[in-house]
């Protein structure tokens, strides 16, 4: 099940999913995302790794972020 631990979130408007078990905290997607709403969390995930998470707002549902991570559950687009 996708993990998204911001808050702030609408859900009329797109928003990253996020499984923060599977991401290896590469930044590959934070590097990448047009909008700059992705950031690497301060805290550590189950795996000892710190993912990245969403600011809560501005994505705009591109799918950039999706098409730069190498891990296949790590992050998709949910796009209302
Ligand atoms: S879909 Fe686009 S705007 Fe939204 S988080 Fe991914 S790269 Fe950023
Ligand atoms: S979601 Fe994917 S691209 Fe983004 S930090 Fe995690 S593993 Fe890297």
């Amino acid at each position: 099940m996708p993990l998204n631990e911001s808050g702030n979130v609408n859900p009329k408007q797109p928003m990253p999913l996020i499984n923060a078990a599977e991401c290896k905290g590469c930044e590959r997607c934070v590097e990448a995302c047009p909008a700059k709403c992705l950031r690497i969390s301060d805290k550590l995930n189950c795996r000892g790794v710190k993912a990245v998470e969403y600011i809560g707002k501005g994505c705009t549902g591109c799918g950039i972020c999706f098409y730069n991570c190498p891990e296949p559950y790590a992050i998709v687009i949910d796009k209302p």
